[in-house]
């Protein structure tokens, strides 16, 4: 009887210890230990009495992270080891990057789903939820598979600092598509003579008779910065203006859209930023670490945000915003 109450025990563990070795680990989402924080440790039921959560309680939060988390187990997680497996690929003779097989379709569910939008405000077509509801379904993506899940969590950062600092036509002409995930966003700061040192950034912005400005330089390790999982990619690119003073008082921050946006809001011509290499990396290998280098043909079209010289100030809430995510990051592979 003994034994076979310990087999019975040890069975499943068995099973599942073999799958783990053999590389077919499910994963699924620990709503008892989401539950709990939720419950006992963020007190979601005073949270939702909050003026901007009126319109939610616990319960609907729970119910929207089970279903979250049935997406993610059974689109995201199996794609994290042939992800691994096969890499992005980066084709030189075009400048693309394509993303590993069934990533693109994963992201298209993605969006039309609407999860990206979550926490971000109703009036740029969120869906006004708290914060940390967010940040327990960003957990579940990273768990599941990280590589994927730096797409979101780049664009919700460049979302959080382009609703923070950006003008209004900025935010009308390009938060509402990062929103629903149908345009994807990066940060643009490290250069290969400026890592932890952002104030040695060389990148040039050169303004026009038109207000625009004509971006040229290299940035390196860049997170999504070419794929092909959405229809435009939006990079926040810090650079500097010719007479800026040294270090970081003199660093600026624009928009730089992979394609130029039309008056009608549908995309227009291609603009002169392309991705010339991808790292390759021991892990994380679908997401694309990307050089790129701005202004080969000219000068890459940038729209300031806010004004000269206080890019560093803007760039630090995209970088807390990224901070946030990448400290989750270490949790979820946890
Ligand atoms: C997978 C990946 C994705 C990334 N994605 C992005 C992205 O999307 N956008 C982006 O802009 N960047 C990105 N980065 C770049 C990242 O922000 C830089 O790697 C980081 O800023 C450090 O720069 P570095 O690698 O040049 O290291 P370095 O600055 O050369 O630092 C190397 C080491 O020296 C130490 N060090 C540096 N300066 C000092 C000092 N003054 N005193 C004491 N110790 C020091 C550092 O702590 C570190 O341990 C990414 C990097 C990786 C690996």
């Amino acid at each position: 009887m003994a034994l076979e109450k310990r087999l019975h025990w040890s069975a499943p563990r068995l099973v599942s210890g073999l799958r783990t070795l053999s590389g077919v680990a499910d994963y699924r989402p620990p709503y008892r230990d989401i539950n709990f924080v939720l419950d006992h440790l963020v007190d979601m039921d005073e949270l939702c009495q909050l003026e901007t959560y009126k319109h939610t309680d616990p319960e609907t939060v729970k119910g929207v992270l089970e279903e979250y988390g049935r997406f993610v187990a059974d689109q995201v997680g199996p794609l994290n080891r042939p992800g691994d497996e096969q890499g992005s690929v980066h084709d030189p003779s075009t400048n693309t990057v394509t993303t590993p097989a069934g990533f693109r379709d994963a992201y298209e569910q993605y969006v039309s789903a609407g999860w990206g939008a979550v926490p971000f405000p109703a009036e740029h077509g969120g869906g006004s939820f708290p914060w940390v509801m967010a940040m327990a379904m960003q957990e579940v993506i990273t768990s599941a598979n990280m590589a994927f899940s730096m797409a979101p969590l780049l664009t919700q950062g460049a979302i959080e600092m382009l609703l923070e600092h950006g003008s209004e036509e900025q935010k009308e002409v390009y938060v509402r598509r990062m929103v629903t995930g149908e345009w994807s966003g990066t940060m643009n700061l490290t250069e290969p003579q400026a890592g932890s040192d952002v104030g040695a950034v060389r990148t040039r912005a050169v303004k026009q008779d038109d207000g625009t400005y004509r971006v040229t330089g290299t940035k390196i390790f860049i997170t999504f910065g070419e794929h092909d999982m959405a229809a435009n990619i939006v990079h926040l690119v810090l650079a500097r203006t010719p007479d800026a003073p040294p270090g970081t008082k003199g660093i600026s921050c624009f928009v730089v859209p992979k394609f130029l946006v039309n008056d009608d809001g549908s995309l227009g011509d291609r603009n002169d930023v392309r991705c010339v290499s991808i790292e390759h990396k021991m892990g994380i290998k679908a997401s694309p670490t990307c050089v790129m280098s701005y202004g080969e043909d000219g000068g890459a079209i940038g729209y300031l945000i806010g004004e000269e010289n206080q890019g560093m100030r803007y760039m630090f809430t995209m970088m807390n915003n990224a901070r946030l995510s990448v400290g989750l990051e270490g949790l979820a592979i946890a």
